[in-house]
């Protein structure tokens, strides 16, 4: 039997992605592949674990710069290894060149633990080595099924500050000369770009006054809890039409820096309307029924969509026999694998007999 080793880099999600490629490579977390094949060839087993693990003896800094790929290195299965890999493997005193019997008395046993239906998944071997951090409060704002995802993607960049605006590149230590390219009379930075720039106050005032909404909108946050009472439908539009003003915003300051136009209000009107019209495309909400919400959809040439009634449906129950006794059971999981319990009530002639939960 032959093992291989391989390293792996896994990208990161959002902010933290950009600041890695960006700044932080030397930190950049590796993975210690293992595949094992018989010697027939076929790959039989294979398994993953963190460089960082105690069992390496390995720091960020023996790993920094170490990105090959897998299939960068196995090729018609012929091994080629990056000199810089190498050179660790040879700090261990590991030689991939030739075959490695790891323990030839103990059994062979897979390191890597599958996912919940037993198998090996790019995503699964993901989910197991990201960094989570806690959910954010509007993150279904975004991620959801009703707004399109390359507006929803570049909506979360925008929410997480993921923008080169110029105070940011200042503070990198790069100096240059700040100006809003929208409205040419401000320093650059995100809160003025998306909320206070008169170009921007002037496409929100255009968006609320589409909802019939006479006050301002500060923010992101301000701007979704006006909608917090209004029905499904009426709550999306909206929440994709704040959305879609942001990222048109962003866009068309890319636009006038990068391609040199001059800022055009009606294009990010356009966009807008083509976003919310999108939006009630995806969605199966439905409105309310009144004056308030026809005038709204009307506004935004969107078809209403009035809930319908509810059906009745006739229910039996047949008690069980005579000296049945009934057992009711179910059982119920948070997550896959995750917290899980199970309850048991047993009845008897209308009485209860015992009742039984474990978590
Ligand atoms: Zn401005």
């Amino acid at each position: 039997m032959e093992v291989l080793f391989i390293t792996i880099n896994y990208p990161r999600s959002g902010q933290e992605s950009r600041k890695h490629s960006l700044r932080l490579q030397p930190e950049v977390n590796g993975l210690l592949g293992m595949v094992t094949r018989s010697t027939f060839g076929e790959i039989i087993g294979s398994g993953t674990f963190s460089l960082q693990q105690q069992l390496m003896h390995l720091s960020d800094r023996d790993i920094a710069g170490h990105n090959a790929k897998l299939s960068t290195m196995v090729n018609d299965n012929v091994i080629v290894i990056p000199q810089s890999l190498m050179h660790i493997l040879d700090n261990l005193g590991v030689s991939p060149r030739s075959p490695i019997i790891c323990n030839s008395e103990d059994e062979d046993y897979r390191i890597w633990c599958q996912d919940s239906k037993g198998k090996f998944s790019t995503k699964s071997a993901f989910e197991s080595i990201r960094r989570t951090r806690p959910k954010v409060s509007w993150y279904k704002n975004i991620w959801n099924n009703f707004i399109h995802p390359r507006t929803a993607a570049t909506g979360w960049k925008l929410l997480h500050g993921c923008a080169a605006t110029d105070d940011r590149i200042q503070k990198s230590g790069i100096p240059l000369v700040s100006a809003c390219r929208l409205c040419k009379s401000a320093e650059e930075n995100l809160t003025h770009l998306l909320w206070e720039c008169s170009f921007s106050t002037q496409l929100w005032t255009w968006l609320a006054a589409g909802f019939l909404i006479q006050q301002p909108l500060p923010g992101f946050k301000e701007a979704i809890l006006l909608s917090n009472s209004w029905s499904p439908m009426m709550k999306q539009i909206w929440n994709s039409g704040v959305v879609a003003a942001m990222v048109s915003l962003w866009n068309m300051r890319n636009k006038v820096y990068f391609e040199s136009k001059v800022p055009n209000l009606m294009n990010c009107k356009q966009f807008v309307r083509a976003q919310i019209v999108c939006t009630h495309h995806r969605s199966k909400a439905c409105n309310g029924n009144n004056n308030w919400e026809r005038l709204v959809l009307t506004n935004w040439a969107v078809t209403p969509r009035p809930k319908q009634a509810p059906q009745l449906k006739t229910c039996v129950w047949i008690p069980p026999e005579p000296n049945i006794m009934k057992l009711n059971i179910d059982g119920a999981v948070f997550g896959s694998p995750g917290p899980s319990g199970i309850g048991i009530c047993s009845r008897f002639e209308g009485e209860f007999i015992f009742t039984f939960a474990k978590d």
